[in-house]
């Protein structure tokens, strides 16, 4: 049975390449019917923090990459922080020591030191430990450890290996020459593993059978083959995915803007757009199709389709893709996403603390604590067409964060909150004639006999103006902002059907004083 782990180092939030490589394996797990485990990699203690940890668990869930063991899950292979699994790490030791495999090495700091400055300084340089330790007579080396003196253990790479080999699955037949390989510590003098240790006593004991990661951890890998070796365990098959580069082709981060999966959930992409968009980072279905939605990226993932060839972070197509998100996504859902959005630019009931939260029981907590319950009283009370503001922006949103910005006049009642750009572009240029063109819509809008529908008060108007030989565009332009405050709201007459008689009405009647 196939099984996959994502393993992220708790020093930061979850980059969006780290994020790839956790729906890759992901999705991994879900095409084969394997398991998909979560493992946190926090021996760096100076730079693991447990708020790393749960804005890591928090990017996952919001992402929804559901792990099938692992933090709050658990999992017979558990325990799943690599501070808590020291034992492991200790018997893995024992065993190597039976097998051989390792050797105590005693030498201190400087002496290494002087030996590394002295090589680097022959021809030749610096080719690893020399091996002082390696030969030592097993009784003298035993009494030595009896006696308390400080001592490494290393990894006692065999003298014939040959060069380490490997088929990646993505990047293919990979050789490392068997020269660079060092007698590495495995395990250091305060008895704690070092990294590459770890990650092969894990991968091992939890029964890894696919590593899939970042190539940044490809020059790890034939250290790692050889501590599989010397533990007598089964080489999974590896996996590394290439970088993703920023548009200006160097690898994506900081300073190409938003990086972490927080900073997108915050600037309002979906989750679905997001897997959507990282899982083509590297990968296709077909070459061609665009709009994968989960279900079809976990039936059809493959190793296969992973290409090796660098994958560029374009957020314009991002954008793209997060509109055709929200397009689809329907208007129940987006009365769910859209009202935290207008509750926090304080649009609808009182203030939310700005920035959209990532942890789902903040999310939950910010619908219904008590913030939001006058949002919701405002929403109760406008039920009958909060649902039809939908149609109005579904098409003209590349983010949620925009919907404030574009629906913020269906909230003001009697009074807008003019732009002041548009006024003067289309108020007080067109002066008497833009008052002219307000009158005749006020004439019609104000008509009872004419049905209150977006069709007909166009149609209305329309015929108004061409009575009154007032072109289209000055007719309609003044009643944009009289009604919407700016010359780029939705459309027009959609929301001016939206909105009561006498709300519209007092709003022109505001610019036309
Ligand atoms: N903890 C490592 C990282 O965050 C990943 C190790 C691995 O996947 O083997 O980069």
């Amino acid at each position: 049975k196939v099984r996959v782990r994502f393993a992220p180092s708790p020093t930061g939030r979850l980059h969006v390449g780290g994020a790839r490589t956790a729906i890759y394996n992901w999705a991994f797990a879900r095409a084969m019917g394997g398991d998909f485990i979560l493992r946190i990699e926090d021996t760096d203690p100076e730079r693991s923090t447990e708020e790393n940890v749960a804005v890591i668990l928090n990017a996952m869930k919001w992402l929804g990459l559901d792990w099938d063991e692992g933090p709050e899950v658990g999992g017979a292979a558990g325990p799943y922080f690599q501070t808590q699994r020291t034992d492991t790490y200790a018997q893995a030791l024992e065993l190597m020591k039976e097998r051989g495999s390792v050797y105590p090495c005693f030498c201190t700091k400087d002496e290494l030191d002087a030996k590394r400055a002295k090589a680097e300084a022959e021809e030749g340089g610096y080719a690893g430990y020399d091996r002082t330790c390696r030969d030592l007579d097993p009784a003298e080396a035993a009494a030595r450890i009896e006696a308390g003196e400080p001592h490494v253990w290393r990894l006692r790479v065999p003298e014939n290996r040959g060069a380490i080999e490997f088929d990646d699955a993505v990047y293919g037949h990979v050789s490392f020459p068997a020269e660079v390989m060092d007698d590495m510590i495995v395990v250091r003098t305060d008895g704690s593993p070092t990294y590459n240790f770890a990650v092969v006593c894990d991968d091992a004991n939890m029964g890894v059978t696919h590593v899939i990661r970042g190539d940044d951890h490809l020059s790890n890998t034939p250290r790692q083959i050889l501590i599989y070796e010397a533990l007598g365990f089964d080489v999974p098959t590896f996996a590394h995915l290439s970088m993703i580069l920023g548009p200006d082709g160097k690898k994506l981060s900081k300073r190409h803007g938003a990086a972490s999966v927080e900073e997108f959930c915050e600037r309002g992409y979906l989750p679905d757009a997001m897997v959507n968009f990282l899982a083509l980072l590297g990968w296709s279905l077909d070459g061609e199709t665009t709009i994968i939605d989960r279900e079809t990226l976990c039936e059809n993932f493959s190793l296969e389709r992973v290409t090796k060839k660098d994958a560029v972070f374009d957020e314009t197509k991002l954008d793209w893709m997060n509109g055709q998100y929200i397009k689809d996504m329907g208007p129940n859902a987006w009365v769910r996403s859209s009202l935290l959005w207008l509750a926090q630019a304080n649009i609808l009931g009182s203030a939310v603390a700005a920035g959209t939260p990532i942890d789902p029981e903040a999310r939950e907590a910010a619908f219904d604590g008590a913030a939001i319950e006058s949002a919701l009283a405002d929403v109760q009370e406008r039920a009958v067409w909060y649902c039809d503001l939908y149609p109005l922006v579904s098409e003209r949103l590349t983010r949620l964060d925009e919907i404030a910005d574009k629906l913020a006049f269906m909230f003001w009642g009697k009074n807008v909150q003019l732009d002041e750009k548009s006024v003067n572009k289309v108020l007080k240029k067109e002066g008497a004639r833009a008052d002219e063109a307000l009158a005749a819509c006020r004439g019609v809008l104000a008509d009872e006999g004419v049905a209150w529908e977006a069709e007909a008060l166009q149609e209305a108007c329309r015929a108004e103006g061409e009575r009154l030989e007032i072109k289209p565009k000055l007719l309609f332009q003044p009643l944009r902002v009289a009604v919407c405050g700016n010359m780029v709201s939705p459309p027009l007459f959609e929301s001016i059907e939206l909105l009561p008689r006498e709300d519209v009405l007092a709003r022109i009647d505001q610019v036309t004083s």
